[in-house]
């Protein structure tokens, strides 16, 4: 029925969890642009302690992967949840990760860590578009070979900023299906 449908799109869909103190303006930048670009309505939750957890005591580092394992154990609240941290944030392959998420899942996280640019402005673009990209992942999208789309796998900040604040026609027609899906099954 058409009013319970635009009920259900103002409904949030993804939780984002702030992990110890994350920068204000950052979290509201990341809401704005899920919002935006994806459609996605967020909710922004209370804050939780630094997860000591997944401290990785030799690299001064916290390993993403527990962190998403905790984040996928909270039961209420949104379907999908994005973990956003200040500290730098590892895996076990790998040195340091921006972000990490679970493909067709329903958590990731995203670390502000080394996103730092002189201009602030570059750092919240930076933050923006690999929220957007480990939300990408969380719906299912894999990396696209589009040197303009946001799925566009960036190892390191140049390549990063490079990108504009897009999807391309193919990823953003599957971020909408998939959106889709996940709106009718939380019904
Ligand atoms: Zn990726
Ligand atoms: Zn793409």
């Amino acid at each position: 029925m058409h009013t319970n449908q635009s009920k259900q799109t103002d409904k949030a869909l993804l939780d984002l969890i702030l992990l110890g103190h994350v920068n204000e303006t950052a979290v509201s930048i990341v809401a704005a642009n899920l919002q935006a670009i994806m459609g996605l309505n967020t909710d922004i939750r209370p804050v939780l302690d630094k997860p000591d957890y997944a401290y990785v005591p030799g690299r001064n580092q916290f390993d993403a992967a527990k962190i998403i394992k905790t984040l996928c154990s909270i039961t209420d609240g949104a379907p999908l949840k994005l973990g956003l941290i200040e500290s730098d944030l590892c895996s076990p392959i790998l040195t340091f990760v921006y972000g990490e998420s679970q493909l067709g899942g329903k958590a990731a996280l995203v670390s502000l860590h080394r996103l730092s640019a002189e201009d602030p402005a570059v750092t919240y673009q930076r933050i923006a578009k690999i929220s957007l990209h480990e939300v990408g992942h969380l719906l299912g999208i894999k990396h696209c070979w589009k040197t303009t789309c946001l799925m566009k796998h960036s190892s390191d900040l140049e390549p990063l900023d490079s990108l504009s604040l897009y999807f391309c026609s193919a990823c953003e027609y599957e971020i909408k299906r998939h959106l889709e899906t996940l709106i009718n099954r939380d019904i």
